[in-house]
């Protein structure tokens, strides 16, 4: 994530997909195949690990795409075994070295251990800094080889003990999978705030995923999600199900829902497309417009756009054309390759837009490049009016729990009210789904600020797992933009 802190700008924090197979015949292909529906979550490096029947550890890591690093049959084959756990690496502006590229791994007396996991952990630098003062030696700056230190020093005994020992020390959000010669282990964060999901394989063996969609793809069966603070342990004998943080009513991100998520997952029991048409829907009842089209932007914009053109009675366009050989923009380094992105990514579908009243959907305005280049694009196509419609709350604070978002300061919603944004982006007008709209498209009565249901953090501010490595810096931060007198 880029909301780094002061003393280390090599953003070793990142959004991920994470992926395990226990007793799945070719392991290693399976979890390719995993990690490649599950490439949305990091497109930076990938990397498998897998386990062979004598106990022996085999792994291949590169930067890059799955498909550039696993598509060699020779790959796959060199990864013998029938269980190994995999990872997708979010790109970042940070350091790309090989050395930050999960699985991490180490040797430890009881044996080989390998690690993944997708989030970010919140004290990993106060752990850090503890962990090299007793003399642990750290290879890379990502925050998992945290969990490797904690496990070697643990003084339990069985692996399960050191690592529920390891997670009672971080704070964070992580979903992760890990291996060892006697099991496969999945264990999601106390509140739940990233996704893991169980399946099974006709075979009988089980897989672990960030989501279901890494299932479909190897025709695993959908099980269940992994509950909040559950640690599951899979081997030969079946799953255990370990509760070690005691129940919470879980917060799971509600960002996965809007925009991180492929559609045609299922998380927590929701399908993620019909939430974002539902969404839609209650955006075109809280904010609808007379319009002659709606159109989405491409692709994330498109479940909500459909939803809300539905709702509002108006007709949907393809009106703006996405080419697909092009990353995502967010994840440009600088100001200006971001904005070429833009016009790189989507092109104007003329006839759509000319002489049009037209409705824009997308998912959210996080710096606002996208939508203000968006919207030029679209009246330079001979739109009439250009009516800005977001799918989420306005993005007002940064993410410390593992998705990219830039740092408070770049935030345009931290810095403007909506009409000023509607002013900044060239929009006729702008209206943003409200919270409780949100809420209630997620299935529930609206936002409970006693005990709201998700995560929202990065639309309300209320972090609810401490922030204790950005504490000096957070408080700045969450302090900058109040009003006078707050
Ligand atoms: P911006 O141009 O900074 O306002 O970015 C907004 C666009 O980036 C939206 O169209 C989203 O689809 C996309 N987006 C939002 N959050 C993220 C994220 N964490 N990573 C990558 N893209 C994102």
């Amino acid at each position: 994530m880029n909301a780094t802190l002061p003393w280390d700008d090599d953003k070793p924090h990142e959004e991920c997909g994470v992926f395990g197979v226990w007793n799945g015949g070719d392991a290693a292909a399976l979890t390719a195949l995993g990690l490649h529906a599950l490439q949305h979550r990091g497109q930076e490096a990938a990397g498998i690990v897998s386990l062979d029947e004598g106990g022996r550890f085999h792994a291949h890591k590169g930067l890059g795409l799955v498909g550039d690093n696993f598509g060699e049959a020779k790959v796959i084959a060199s990864l013998r075994g029938s269980a190994a756990v995999g990872h997708n690496r979010y790109a970042t502006t940070g350091e790309t070295a090989l050395r930050n590229v999960q699985p991490l791994y180490a040797d430890f007396e009881f044996g080989g251990f390998a690690v993944a996991h997708n989030g970010n952990l919140t004290n990993a630098h106060a752990l850090k800094r503890a962990l090299v003062r007793r003399g642990c030696l750290f290879q890379s700056t990502t925050d998992s080889e945290v969990f490797i230190h904690l496990i070697a020093i643990s003084l339990y005994s069985t692996v399960l003990d050191r690592l529920i020992d390891a997670l009672k020390q971080v704070q964070g959000a992580y979903s992760l999978v890990a291996l060892h010669d006697g099991a496969l282990i999945g264990a999601r964060d106390p509140l739940g705030v990233r996704p893991l999901v169980l399946g099974r394989l006709a075979n009988g063996g089980y897989v672990l995923a960030s989501e279901t969609c890494a299932l479909d793809i190897v025709g695993a069966e959908f099980v269940r999600d992994i509950e909040a603070g559950e640690i599951v342990v899979i081997n030969d004998e079946g799953v255990r199900s370990v509760k070690p943080f005691g129940r919470h009513a879980g917060r799971f991100c509600i960002f996965e829902y809007i925009y991180f998520a492929r559609p045609d997952s299922v998380m927590e029991g929701t399908p993620v497309y019909e939430t974002r048409k539902r969404i839609g829907a209650e955006l075109a009842r809280e904010s609808g417009v007379p319009a002659d089209v709606v159109v989405p932007v491409p692709d994330s914009g498109v479940p909500a756009a459909m939803g809300y053109a539905a709702e509002a009675g108006i007709p949907f366009e393809l009106g703006i054309i996405r080419n697909h050989y092009v990353g995502r923009t967010f994840i440009e380094p600088t100001d200006q390759i971001r904005h070429l992105g833009v016009k790189l990514k989507h092109s104007a579908n003329r006839p759509m837009l000319e002489g049009r009243r037209v409705v824009l959907v997308d998912d959210s305005i996080v710096r606002g490049t996208t939508s203000r280049k968006i919207v030029e694009m679209v009246r330079h196509a001979g739109a009439k009016e250009v009516h800005m419609r977001i799918s989420s709350p306005p993005t007002t604070h940064s993410c410390y729990y593992g998705i990219d978002t830039p740092e408070r300061a770049e935030l345009m919603a931290a810095k403007h009210d909506v009409a000023e944004m509607a002013r900044i982006i060239g929009a006729d007008s702008l209206a943003f789904i409200s919270l409780d709209g949100l809420y209630r498209a997620l299935g529930q009565p609206g936002r409970d600020a006693a005990k709201p249901g998700f995560c929202d953090a990065c639309f309300t501010g209320d972090y609810a797992i401490p922030l204790t490595d950005w504490q000096d810096n957070a408080d700045r931060q969450l302090s900058l933009l109040q009003p006078a007198g707050q």
